[in-house]
């Protein structure tokens, strides 16, 4: 943490080392956190917090489902994250919000129901899955763990608690030699990465698995679904089996921390040609076009710092 400066916390800019919770705090015992991961861009036109609006909106969402109090705005929420990335001199950063329950005494049900501490963390973080993996593609398997059932720990909400199962399938992965884990649902269909969501490019088509699978409904997911339609590409949301996988032309991940990271190879089957594919480079180059100023925001993504 030695590079982070300022954290904003409950309310405050404050030096780093102060911003400390009980070991007494539910959370810890519990699980009960939220949290999202934002990215900030430095653009030709000055520096952007990439749909950042939307995002603080899905972690009022996540803290909804838990029943977690959030006594920040959106507003408020929105511009004490542009003042953290300020404060601590960055112009493109990563962010972390977190908001979760404090000491409020054990029990599963919390006594305290307003015992919450709400952070926001900036951070400079390159490319998530190395910046080799993002030109010429990464090696993934598909793990044995399975991703979070639906009906049991929600996996499209964004809390703690659901990265214990992204842990065990990012271990296996590296035990096994890769860079990421793919899994799949407990119906046997594909479903996401341990941080990651994925699309697969097959016969022409892109193909992603549907917003009720077992999946995170990415906010880099939904960017790209924007932007194959731009771009003319047939995208589909669609069940999609395993061995599909095997014998797709090209796979890629997205996610706020991994970008459009391409998939060279899954389960040491070379994917397509074994490098970045035409397709992912065309949603790459619309992507990362954003921030370079040589595709046009009509959405209103770019929030600016
Ligand atoms: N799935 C999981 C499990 C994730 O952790 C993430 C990263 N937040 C994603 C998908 C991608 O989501 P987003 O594009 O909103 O970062």
């Amino acid at each position: 943490m030695s590079d982070i400066n300022k954290i904003w916390f409950n309310g405050a800019l404050r030096p780093a080392e102060e911003c400390t919770v009980s070991v007494m705090s539910h959370a810890l015992h519990y699980g009960s956190s939220v949290f999202e991961g934002i990215r900030a861009y430095d653009t030709p036109s000055g520096s952007v917090v990439f749909r950042l609006t939307d995002h603080i909106k899905r972690l009022r969402y996540s803290a909804d489902v838990y029943r977690i109090p959030l006594r920040y705005s959106d507003e408020e929420l929105v511009e004490a994250c542009r003042e953290t990335i300020k404060a601590n001199g960055l112009t493109s950063a990563y962010l972390r919000p977190l908001v979760m329950r404090g000491n409020s005494g054990l029990g599963v049900i919390p006594k305290d129901m307003d015992a919450i501490d709400v952070v926001i963390i900036a951070m400079k973080w390159g490319a998530y899955l190395g910046e080799d993996g993002l030109r010429n593609g990464i090696r993934a398997c598909i793990t044995s763990w399975q991703r979070l059932a639906p009906n049991t720990i929600p996996p499209g909400v964004k809390a703690g608690g659901n990265y214990l199962s992204s842990q065990l399938i990012g271990w296996e992965a590296r035990d096994r030699g890769c860079d990421e884990g793919i899994a799949l649902g407990t119906d046997g269909l594909l479903s996401e990465g341990a941080g990651e969501n994925i699309f697969v490019v097959t016969n022409g088509r892109i193909l992603t698995p549907p917003g009720a699978a077992s999946i995170l409904k990415g906010i880099t997911r939904s960017t790209v679904m924007t932007l194959a339609a731009e771009l003319g590409l047939p995208l589909v949301e669609q069940a999609i089996a395993r061995e599909q996988i095997y014998g797709a032309d090209e796979v890629f991940m997205t996610g706020t921390a991994a970008e459009v990271t391409p998939v060279r190879q899954i389960d040491h089957i070379t994917i397509g040609s074994g490098g970045c594919g035409p397709v992912t480079r065309q949603i790459q180059d619309a992507f990362f076009g954003l921030f370079e100023g040589k595709t046009e925001d009509r959405w209103g993504w770019l929030e600016p710092l």
